[in-house]
């Protein structure tokens, strides 16, 4: 009889590709799924997870918290593949060659970033591929405006050389751009439909929130679906929608009827994160998306903003610094019906927009375990995975586990896979697929971390496996553990 390095034995198998949903023996050898029986299999480690859920790995396509320390607190929230495909990063072989040098519990991928192309481009920048070259200088004016023709084509074949080193896909953060011209947003997205890869959008204004926007923001993504043949991914429809939710999605909707490639994602929380130098966080601007200064507040600092002058002064001496946006009361269920219909939109993706942890004594300290006491973030780089499955599964019923599964796995897997096989290899429970597995109990999978505790893991994911090595092991995670590898085109 076969022998596997690793069964996962009688346990509830959820496989949202095939539809499997039984009590099943997973045998892993190698790091690869190379049984899935309902039989009894022998394996050197044998490891009784009856009563528990074996799902495919949580896939998450939409993170900034790409050190070890968030690795780890994802992992405790069931995720096993963490992508930055919104933010991106430029240039992309630098960014991989970090995660490479320094090791990751989780695999890892990067799409590149035409945020920081454009800042490399127009400021003259030296970028080394991490998320602070945008942060330093999202707030600098220079970097928004309109370009020359020249200047797009330079930006366009940066982006390009990225794309054939290995990037996953481009990021666009048009919003926090919102005056370029529509025309060199289709230029990128034309590159990206050349490339066969996906594009993942930070959308503009929308006409209700600017009316003098150069184009609505969720126009422009469908369009240059349709106009390029590109795939477009609509990042967190639920933070740049808010109240116009049901619009947006209706436009969605209608292109794909017509055959465009439109995908979306959305997190369960009433609350974005930003930099607080972001263009749409003008005092004057506000009012557009029904905020005033006191519905921000400063990650790692008491309270909210009091006023507009405050507003202008961290603006000014402290534009890369986090921020809390409370858009929308998660705890009012008629506002959380507006998150929950982006969550439960045909075949959107759960995904986290998770955020660098931030140590409020100022010594960054991403490699001990536990994280230390000073370490904030927004609860969702803790808790949205663990918080999908207790909001809209266990308490208000709205999706079954299954589906709730399939949009934490194979829907996003599918989205990156559009141009990228490796990935689909994941989000399966499927012989010869990569043994990225999420072990958790169904009846006590919760988020923990909240607005004041916005670092305590959540509960229940018991085992979190990658490449068949334990990164979560009985709700404990494994310091040691480093198995994370790249995920590239
Ligand atoms: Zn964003």
């Amino acid at each position: 009889m076969t022998s596997y390095d690793l069964v996962l034995a009688r346990g509830r198998v959820i496989d949202p590709e095939t539809g499997l949903d039984a009590v099943r023996d997973v045998g892993i050898t190698g790091g690869v799924i190379r049984a899935v029986s309902g039989r009894p299999l022998a394996g050197t480690t044998r490891v009784d997870v009856s009563g528990l859920v074996v799902s495919p790995g949580f896939i998450d396509l939409h993170s900034h918290s790409m050190d070890v320390a968030g690795h780890r607190l994802q992992a405790l929230d069931g995720v096993t593949t963490v992508l930055e495909l919104e933010a991106g990063a430029y240039p992309v072989a630098a960014a991989y060659r970090r995660a490479e040098i320094e090791g990751r519990p989780l695999n890892y991928g990067f799409a590149t970033s035409w945020a920081v192309a454009r800042m490399a481009v127009l400021l003259g920048l030296e970028t080394g591929g991490g998320l602070d070259d945008f942060l330093a200088n999202v707030g600098r004016e220079e970097w928004q405006r309109a370009a020359t023709q020249g200047a797009v084509d330079a930006i366009v074949g940066m982006l390009e050389r990225d794309l054939s080193d290995g990037a996953l896909g481009i990021g666009i953060l048009v919003g926090y751009a919102p005056r370029i011209d529509p025309s060199e947003y289709l230029a990128v997205a034309a590159l990206a439909a050349r490339a066969g890869l996906p594009t993942y959008t930070h959308a503009r204004e929308l006409v209700e929130m600017d009316p003098g926007t150069p184009i609505d923001g969720a126009e422009e993504i469908v369009r240059a679906a349709a106009e390029t043949g590109a795939h477009m991914h609509y990042c967190h429809v639920n933070s740049t929608s808010i109240r116009h939710v049901d619009r947006v999605l209706g436009l969605v909707e209608k292109v794909r009827a017509e055959g465009s490639r439109v995908t979306t994602e959305a997190y369960p929380y009433g609350a974005g994160m930003t930099g607080v130098g972001a263009a749409f966080l003008a005092p004057e601007l506000l009012h557009r998306r029904g905020l005033t200064p006191h519905s921000i507040g400063l990650l790692g600092a008491e309270g909210r903003i009091a006023d507009a002058e405050t507003l202008r002064g961290v603006r000014e001496t402290e534009p890369g610094s986090a921020a809390f946006v409370h858009l929308l009361d998660e705890d009012d269920p008629a506002e959380f019906a507006f998150i929950q219909r982006a969550l439960t939109f045909t075949d959107a993706a759960v995904a986290t927009d998770a955020v660098p942890l931030l140590w409020r004594s100022g010594t960054p300290d991403p490699l001990s375990w536990p994280l230390a006491r000073d370490a904030v973030t927004h609860p969702r780089t803790a808790g949205t995975y663990g918080r999908t499955l207790r909001r809209l599964v266990r308490e208000n019923g709205v999706m079954s586990l299954a589906e709730a599964v399939r949009r934490c796995t194979l829907v996003p897997a599918d989205v990156v896979g559009s141009g990228v096989p490796a990935m689909r290899r994941k989000g399966r429970v499927q012989v010869g697929c990569d043994a990225d597995l999420t072990v958790f109990d169904p009846e006590t999978v919760s988020d923990r971390a909240t607005y004041t505790e916005t670092a305590r893991p959540s509960a229940g994911f018991v085992h979190v496996l990658v490449g068949g090595d334990f990164v979560v092991r009985d709700e404990h995670l494994l310091p040691a553990a480093m198995p994370g590898r790249p995920v590239r085109s």
